[in-house]
């Protein structure tokens, strides 16, 4: 089945936050000092989430990234895992996690049926990390990039949030080091989504930014050529090195957007930027049938027209997306509540 909405965008990408707990505080992220976390009770049991996913893939959802807040946090994430991957219609189930934990986790990851794993990794510079994750866990990271090579994750990707001014010195030494443990990297532009609290324009490097600097070091870069729904744009260096951009400030791809997104107490988000969800979690705890869950879900898609990014970028003067008072009154707004 395959459902579409106003702008016949299928619903085939679901990102699964799982928590909206974080052992660290990046600036773009969670910058304040105190956040109001969501009730346990609130927060889906395994075997809820999987009813869930199994509805969204009998509507045509074959991707599913397991997210957060920081997704190793969540106790025995390979039970979910394991769920997730008896899933004959999941054609991927991949993970995005800041790495602080992988090195403990991804051989059980792995072995529990998860295909594919992104590291968040913005700096390669102890200093910096601590300047912008506000945690001195570098090490662990790079522990965790190199346990979840070894765990046999093929598609090993990392993903760097570019700051000017922060980490935009490192762009050659982080795209070297994803060489070298055999990952590929993807340049993210800072995007002011709910919970990045800071965002100011001038401190966004653009994908034009990126190619401008990297040419300067490397020589010509070329596109890959490739017809995809994925948000990175790939390019190929001479040298037949691939990396990523995604220029979802500058360059947004709203038009071919099939992503949507789950909270972990169950609020389904059609848009990183939609202020309003839709709570499937009291539907689940009702008497509801899968049936009627599906006909909700598919209604509710069919009447999504939401491009968010794309609106932002049409507006002339522009700050945060949401600021500090309105963040507290509604804490789902948050990126480390959505599931980025
Ligand atoms: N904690 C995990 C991690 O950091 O990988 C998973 C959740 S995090 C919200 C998912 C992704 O969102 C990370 O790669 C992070 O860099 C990205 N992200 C968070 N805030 C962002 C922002 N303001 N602009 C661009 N990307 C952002
Ligand atoms: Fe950083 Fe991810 Fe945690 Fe946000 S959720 S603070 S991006 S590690
Ligand atoms: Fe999709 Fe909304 Fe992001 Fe645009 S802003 S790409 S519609 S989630």
């Amino acid at each position: 089945m395959n459902v579409l909405d106003t702008l016949q965008r299928p619903l085939r990408n679901l990102r699964l936050s799982v928590t909206d707990r974080c052992n660290l505080r990046c600036a773009y992220c969670m910058p304040e000092e105190e956040y109001r976390w969501l009730p346990k009770r609130s927060i889906l049991s395994f075997e809820e989430i999987a009813r869930l996913v199994a509805v969204f893939t009998s509507l045509g959802v074959d991707k599913v990234r397991i997210t957060g807040g920081e997704p190793l946090l969540r106790r025995e994430l390979a039970s979910l895992v394991r769920l997730l991957a008896a899933s004959p219609r999941l054609t991927d189930l991949a993970l995005t996690t800041n790495g602080v934990l992988l090195d403990q986790q991804a051989r059980e990851l792995r072995d529990a049926g998860l295909r594919r794993v992104t590291v968040s990794l913005d700096t390669l510079q102890p200093a910096t990390f601590r300047a912008l994750a506000r945690r001195d866990d570098l090490e662990r990271v790079l522990a965790g990039i190199r346990a979840a090579r070894d765990a046999g994750f093929g598609e090993l990707k990392l993903d760097t949030v570019m700051l000017k001014g922060t980490n935009d010195g490192e762009l050659c030494d982080l795209l070297e080091y994803a060489k070298s443990v055999g990952a590929e990297l993807r340049y993210i532009e800072y995007m002011d989504v709910g919970g990045a609290t800071r965002w100011r324009p001038e401190h966004v490097l653009s994908r034009a930014e990126v190619l401008e600097r990297l040419t300067q070091r490397y020589g010509a870069i070329e596109p890959v050529r490739e017809v995809s729904t994925a948000p990175a744009e790939r390019f190929r260096l001479a040298d037949g090195t691939v990396f990523g951009i995604i220029a979802s400030t500058t360059a947004p791809f709203c038009r071919s957007c099939d992503r949507s997104r789950l909270t972990a107490d169950g609020m389904w988000y059609r848009c990183l930027y939609a202020t309003v969800g839709t709570n499937l979690r009291d539907m689940l705890r009702s008497d509801a049938s899968d049936a009627e869950v599906a006909e909700f879900i598919a209604s509710s898609w069919r009447a999504r027209a939401d491009r968010g990014a794309e609106e932002r970028l049409a507006e002339l003067s522009r700050g945060a997306f949401v600021g500090r008072e309105e963040l507290a009154q509604n804490p789902h707004l948050e990126m480390h509540k959505r599931g980025g």
